[in-house]
């Protein structure tokens, strides 16, 4: 007999009494991380939010099956997102307030009790990045678990498909296809369709010091072939994502475990 799926549950949708009812000493809380930034012609803003998101739920339920309770916390929005800026509807806010923001969040989560905070990112930007990962050495400092599997590091990014792993990463078959899973109603499809491929890596430019999407031969904020994107290969990839997340998060409770038993 098949399982029945279950449904992550959502923070923001439970009443405060249900909140405090749950068993917090053993559950994670899974903040997505997105950002409001151009992706291509054929694809929302919000791209990065809906990715996040879907990250998010996966891997709270991979946890929840795996006798780790895991609830969802509602999407972070706003972030740095240079290399968009100068497109139409970005938001980009300053470094020291996303770590700021992810800093209070990972101390309110751990005050209220929580196990742990794991961020489900999807948004690859240099500065952004660097941003997390500031907030999860002072997390660290002030002895508070926030899980952080960066997907542009090893081993995660080498699990996630050939277009990722070029570099090419930003609004293409990766991502679009995963917005083709979860929100089709979002794709612009026919303009997608005609999209001609720019096969420039993202990762190189940024090493050659570029900091714009113009700057790193993306005139309409798209990097990769969103014309080669498929529904099916979105549901792959975000599978994968919650997995990458939920193997994430087990690998750092049980060092966490050691940790404590080592000096209770
Ligand atoms: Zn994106």
């Amino acid at each position: 007999m098949i399982p029945e799926a279950r449904e992550a549950r959502q923070l923001a949708e439970m009443t405060w009494e249900e909140a405090r009812d749950i068993d917090r000493g053993r559950t994670v809380a899974v903040l997505p991380v997105g950002a409001i930034e151009a992706h291509g012609p054929h694809l929302p803003l919000a791209t990065d939010c809906l990715i996040a998101e879907a990250m998010a739920r996966e891997a709270a339920e991979r946890l929840d099956e795996r006798g780790i309770p895991a609830v969802v916390l509602p999407v972070l929005p706003y972030t740095r997102a240079g290399f968009a800026s100068g497109f139409s509807g970005t938001i980009s806010v300053s470094p020291s307030a996303v770590a700021a923001i992810v800093g209070d969040i990972a101390r309110s989560v751990n005050g209220q009790g929580f196990r742990a905070l794991a961020i489900a990112n999807a948004h690859l930007d240099p500065e952004h990045l660097a941003c997390l990962h500031a907030a999860r050495e002072t997390a660290a400092e002030d002895g508070i678990e926030l899980v952080f599997p960066d997907l542009t590091q090893r081993p995660w990014g080498g699990r996630l498909t050939e277009e990722f792993r070029s570099g090419a990463c930003h609004a293409g078959q990766y991502e679009t296809s995963i917005v083709l899973a979860e929100r089709p109603d979002l794709v612009r499809d026919d303009v997608r369709a005609a999209l001609p491929a720019v096969p420039r890596s993202l990762t190189a430019a940024i090493r050659e010091g570029l900091r714009t999407f113009e700057e790193a031969g993306g005139p309409r904020a798209y990097f990769g072939d969103p014309a080669a994107a498929t529904a099916e290969e979105g549901a792959r990839t975000v599978r994968t994502l919650g997995e990458i997340l939920a193997e994430a998060v087990e690998a750092r409770l049980a060092a966490a475990g050691t940790r404590n038993l080592e000096s209770p």
